[in-house]
């Protein structure tokens, strides 16, 4: 267990890089709320309302930065996934984080794990779709890190609403005894998601990249105003031609609930339109909620 090294900002945060001294350390906050939010680091604003949200409503919060060879499918993607550990370690001392754990891949794996995860039909579209095995890598993950910390809420982005749903089912079926709560996207001011995978975007791609919400926004005045999904999806698709240079994967509308493709929307219900896809090398994705 290290302390940080910034003591200007740090004075009460601790770092930890085992996950038994982890649970050793975290003995002492037994009977206290404790909110933890997992990221893969390379903080944003996006994590930081994460991190506010924990702190609110919680005695003590935990921070974990790990970036789990599990989930990636593409192993350059892991390789170029950004790491400022020591800017991450600032922001959240800066923020009031209590504890961060920043867990060795050995700490994490002893061995290549047996135990294999099945969503059912919430893993068959969108990133379960096109990521074999990506939710396999998130469930172990998340799972080992619910065992080892034992939050009592735990907080998570809608930026990546599939995941969200995926957390709430292994919550469910595991019987954690944990809190759920889905905190909203964060954007630039011209509309782009934060991501930690910005960082690898150009400043020009970076503006062109504002039209994926606003595809996601066309979609949605189109479907309100009585278009059929599949054309606002269409017209959203030509949008997207003429504005961005972007490989598209999917740009769908489902229910917001069970992310299963809609034939129609009715009165009353909530939706959500997810996209995904590459600008370059970087894959983006992004996501709204409405109600139809
Ligand atoms: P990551 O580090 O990408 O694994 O993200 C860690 C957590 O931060 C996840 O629950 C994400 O959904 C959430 N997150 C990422 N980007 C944003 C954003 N722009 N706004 C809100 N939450 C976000």
């Amino acid at each position: 267990m290290i302390y940080c090294e910034k003591p200007i900002y740090c004075w009460a945060m601790v770092i930890i890089e085992t996950a038994k001294e982890l649970i050793e350390y975290l003995k002492i906050y037994r009977n206290k709320e404790l909110g933890f939010v997992p990221t893969m680091g390379a903080l944003h604003n996006g994590h930081l309302s994460l991190i506010d949200a924990s702190l609110q409503a919680n005695e003590i919060t935990v921070c974990s930065i790990f970036v789990n060879p599990t989930q990636f499918n593409d192993t350059s993607d892991f390789d170029k996934y950004p790491r400022n550990f020591d800017k991450d370690i600032a922001l959240l001392a800066e923020r009031g984080c209590d504890v961060l754990f920043l867990p060795t891949l050995e700490s994490m794996y002893q061995r290549e794990s047996l135990l294999s995860f099945s969503f059912g039909a919430l893993e068959c579209v969108m990133e379960g779709a096109h990521r074999a095995g990506h939710f396999n890598g998130v469930a172990l993950i998340v799972s080992k890190l619910f065992n080892i910390i034992k939050p009592s809420r735990v907080y998570f982005g809608q930026k990546d609403l599939q995941q969200c749903a995926i957390i709430q089912s292994l919550i469910k079926d595991l019987s954690y005894d944990i809190e759920f709560n889905m905190c909203p996207i964060i954007r630039e001011g011209n509309g782009l998601a934060m991501s930690s995978r910005n960082q690898r975007l150009s400043e020009s791609e970076k503006e062109e990249a504002k039209a994926l919400f606003a595809s996601l926004e066309l979609t949605k005045t189109n479907l309100l105003s009585g278009k059929s999904i599949k054309e606002a999806v269409d017209l959203s698709k030509e949008y997207l031609k003429n504005n961005i240079s972007f490989e598209l994967e999917y740009l769908e509308v489902a229910n917001a609930e069970t992310l299963q493709e809609i034939d129609s929307i009715e009165q009353g219900q909530e939706y959500a339109i997810c996209i995904a896809g590459f600008l370059g090398r970087v894959r983006l994705i992004d996501n709204i909620v409405f109600v139809g």
